[in-house]
């Protein structure tokens, strides 16, 4: 029997994709290693992201995530953003995602060995011997797709951290608050590179009596080491006085961001990290995948009920929906940006930083989470620009443009 879809990978793309099928009527597989593993990441989004029906997927709400620098970049230091962000229940998101798929398809146990174009859809081979036959392929199997062929081109910059989960006395967050970005470098002082390195603080009050820690490095090219960011962890909390007790659980995060997006034309068509759709200058996907399933569900299945339906139409289409021109635009954008951040030492990161987040929150949102269009976008970007300290404006002006001149001419010149 031919799926209309299967969709091979079950991390929080490939379900979200697979239960967005389920939901548009398309008879879809989804193909999991082990159906029985959770989602270990630590997953946070802007609470305003989340789609609707998903809401009660949070394990953890900031009304008011805070931003830290030095002093000198930013009046008092500390910056409170009235946008709520959220920490997801991994469980009960995947939970609700897998009920979904299994309300109009199936999960398969088993991994993807090759993919096989056929003359009415696509071949899943999978590493034990067994064939799924397809309309069409999703790969959403991470940041090394299994199936779909990878874009060559500049390579990606990688966002590296290293967490804790643990008891911490006195706490290095505000009770019930978190920070998304505590720049202050003080601690650090005495770190190997801590002017030209950059990491902050990613922390949040997990409200019994334990807090998650983790120190990052937002992208950088070569990648840090994990054992560089724990190392600045141990520091920056020791500098605050503050005392470590039972670790309850650690995270090691290593990812590549703002790599080459694959190419367009080919029959598998990749979705979440497996297509490029990792933020090239922050890391964020995962609320991007949750949102985005719905539209590229629906594309699939105006596109597979088109009589003359082609398979290699139907792949166009799906790509089209993951990645519409616009979009791709935005991506080249954000990738300049990425360039940019590369470039920048600790101090004028902390600049860069205090400058955007006193852009209006509806400017720093376009940014984080996607504008109306590249041409606004463009225009966000302008506008951090103009707040820097004029000895930053050239250098972020030029890196930028000389990231990706013709993407930043696109960017700005066509909406
Ligand atoms: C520790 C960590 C924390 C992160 N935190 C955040 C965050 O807070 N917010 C955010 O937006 N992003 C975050 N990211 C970035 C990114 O969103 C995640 O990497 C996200 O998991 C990517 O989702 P995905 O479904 O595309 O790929 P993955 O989560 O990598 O899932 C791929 C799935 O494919 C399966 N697979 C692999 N090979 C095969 C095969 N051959 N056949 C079948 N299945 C296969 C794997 O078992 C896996 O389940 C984080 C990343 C890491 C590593």
């Amino acid at each position: 029997v031919r799926d209309a879809v299967v969709v091979v990978g079950d991390g929080p793309a490939g379900t979200a994709l697979a239960a967005a099928c389920a939901g548009a009527g398309l008879a879809v597989t989804l193909l999991s290693p082990d159906p029985e593993r959770a989602w270990h990441n630590t997953y946070g989004v802007w609470e305003d992201e989340l789609p609707d029906q998903l809401r009660s997927a949070v394990a953890h709400r900031y009304a008011e995530p805070q931003v830290a620098f030095d002093a000198p970049f930013a009046g008092p230091g500390t910056r409170s953003l009235s946008r709520a962000y959220v920490v997801l229940d991994n469980t009960t998101l995947r939970d609700a995602l897998l009920a979904e798929v299994r309300s109009g398809g199936r999960i398969v146990q088993g991994s993807a060995a090759r993919a096989e174009a056929d003359p009415d859809g696509t071949l899943v081979h999978t590493t034990d011997g067994r064939t799924l036959p397809a309309g069409v392929v999703v790969d959403a199997t991470g940041h090394r797709p299994a199936l779909a062929a990878a874009g060559t081109g500049r390579p990606p910059a990688w966002q590296v951290a290293a967490g804790i989960v643990a008891r911490i006395d006195p706490s290095p967050v505000p009770a019930g608050g978190m920070w998304l970005m505590d720049w202050r470098a003080g601690p650090l002082i005495g770190e190997p590179d801590a002017p030209t390195v950059p990491t902050f603080l990613y922390a949040m009050d997990l409200g019994d009596g334990t807090v998650f820690v983790e120190e990052t490095s937002l992208a950088a090219r070569p990648a840090q080491a994990v054992t560089t960011l724990r190392r600045r962890l141990d520091r920056r909390l020791a500098a605050g006085g503050a005392r470590v007790g039972t670790v309850h659980a650690t995270e090691a995060v290593v990812f590549p961001m703002g790599g080459p997006l694959p190419p367009r034309r080919q029959r598998v068509v990749p979705y979440g990290a497996a297509a490029g759709m990792v933020h090239p200058a922050t890391g964020y996907q995962v609320a991007t995948a949750l949102r985005r399933a719905p539209v590229v569900a629906a594309a699939v299945a105006q596109a597979l009920a088109a009589t003359d339906a082609e398979p290699a139409a139907v792949s166009a289409a799906a790509w089209d929906a993951v990645w519409p021109p616009d979009l791709v635009r935005q991506r080249a954008l954000h990738r300049a940006g990425l360039e940019v951040l590369l470039r920048l030492g600790t101090a004028d990161t902390q600049a860069f930083f205090a400058a955007f987040f006193a852009l209006p929150e509806a400017d720093w949102r376009a940014y984080l989470s996607g504008a109306r269009c590249s041409r606004d976008l463009a225009r966000v970007m302008v506008a951090v620009l103009r707040r820097l300290p004029p000895r930053l404006q050239a250098r972020v002006a030029l890196g930028t443009a000389a990231a990706d001149p013709l993407a930043l001419a696109r960017g700005v010149l066509r909406a």
